[in-house]
């Protein structure tokens, strides 16, 4: 579960990590009130669970006396699909320069990799892919507390004097809340010394319980709504809509997908023995995702209906192209229902992701 980064702050914080005085606000009105507690210049940052607020407009650097209408604006505004519900106000930091450290859970070695990188503030994958060696990394016996000092000396370089401690005041947090990542993007030098400018928890969703967080919260507009009609749902970061019905063949649509190439968007699992309402709701929930460019629905047929499900794909009449695999109970009342309409059909879900991969190429 994706925390928001008021949250993530508020817990490094905790841990002695410096973070910006700020304030968290639901309306314009609420900062009216608190404007006193800044200087005469403060940061607006939307509280949307997407990177790059910075280049979508999510962030906003104003004199105070400006702030009220600016937070106005912040609010009436959607960053890369997600309406702005909450703003923090912060204090804003004099930046020098700006740094990258993570800690992630490591698939491979099974342990925490700390990330380090002298260039932060930017999208560390495009370093990770032009720079490879501008990104530091370390892996942690996941059984020690603290990151040895000879590990924190090859990650940290000539840094190592002044960003050990906060490395480990990291790398605390993320094991003791049980983070997947906890990532501070960038990681920032001023006059005060460093500061997370930007934080980002990630905490593992079998250990909620013990973290005290709500199950399945969900996360974002589209998946409250996606809960509100019962779907299984979550938001990925690819521009291929999926929509199937199981979990397993959902699932298995979009490691086919990245097999083949593309990321998916969603995942969206629309259950069992779903009708044309259902399928409908479906199709334009995820048709609404501005990163979608094609769709691909997967349906195995059995107490789910093909031609129900045909029926539900023409009423949501929607501009992206869907690449339907329809197999099952009624199969060729579905197939002939969307015959002549624009829909391209698929025997297997191979030949169907192949055609959504290769469409966005
Ligand atoms: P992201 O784009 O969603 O990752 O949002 P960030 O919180 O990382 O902000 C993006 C960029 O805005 C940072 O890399 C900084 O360059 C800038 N920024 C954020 N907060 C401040 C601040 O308090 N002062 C100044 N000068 N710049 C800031
Ligand atoms: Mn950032």
């Amino acid at each position: 579960m994706r925390l928001s980064e008021h949250e993530a702050k508020e817990i490094l914080r905790g841990y002695g990590i410096p973070v910006p005085a700020g304030i968290v606000i639901r309306s314009p009105g609420e900062l009216e009130p608190r404007l006193g507690e800044f200087g005469d210049q403060l940061v607006l940052k939307a509280q949307v669970p997407v990177g790059g607020r910075g280049k979508a407009g999510g962030i906003v650097v104003t004199p105070t006396k400006e702030a009220v209408a600016r937070a106005a604006a912040l609010f009436g505004k959607e960053i890369r699909g997600f309406p702005v519900r909450e703003v923090l106000a912060e204090e804003r930091l004099e930046i020098g320069k700006e740094y990258y450290l993570s800690i992630a859970v490591d698939r491979s070695s099974r342990s925490p990799l700390v990330l380090f990188a002298e260039s932060g503030g930017v999208d560390i994958e495009s370093v990770a892919r032009e720079r490879p060696e501008a990104v530091k990394r370390v892996t942690v016996s996941p059984l020690l507390t603290d990151i040895p000092p000879f590990a924190l000396r090859d990650l940290l370089g000539n840094m190592a004097k002044d960003l050990s401690p906060v490395a480990n005041r990291l790398y605390r947090a993320f094991r003791e809340k049980d983070a997947v990542l906890a990532e501070i993007n960038p990681l920032v030098t001023t006059p005060k010394g460093f500061f997370a400018a930007d934080a980002k928890i990630i905490v593992d969703e079998s250990a909620l319980a013990r973290q005290g967080l709500p199950k399945g919260r969900a996360q974002t507009e589209r998946e409250r709504e996606a809960e509100a009609h019962g779907f299984s749902y979550v938001d990925l970061e690819g521009e291929i809509g999926v929509i199937g019905n199981g979990a397993g063949l959902t699932m298995a649509t979009i490691d086919l997908i990245a097999l083949s190439g593309g990321r998916a968007a969603n995942f969206l699992d629309v259950g069992g023995g779903a009708d044309r309402e259902r399928v409908r709701h479906a199709v334009q929930l995820v048709a609404g995702l501005p990163s979608v460019q094609v769709i691909v629905l997967n349906i195995l047929g059995g107490i789910t209906r093909c031609d129900e499900v045909a029926k539900g794909i023409l009423e949501a009449g929607i501009s992206q192209k869907v690449m339907v695999r329809l197999a099952g109970v009624n199969e060729a009342e579905g197939r002939a229902l969307l015959a002549g309409k624009g829909y391209t059909m698929y025997e297997t879900m191979d030949e169907a992701v192949l055609a959504a991969v290769e469409a966005i190429r």
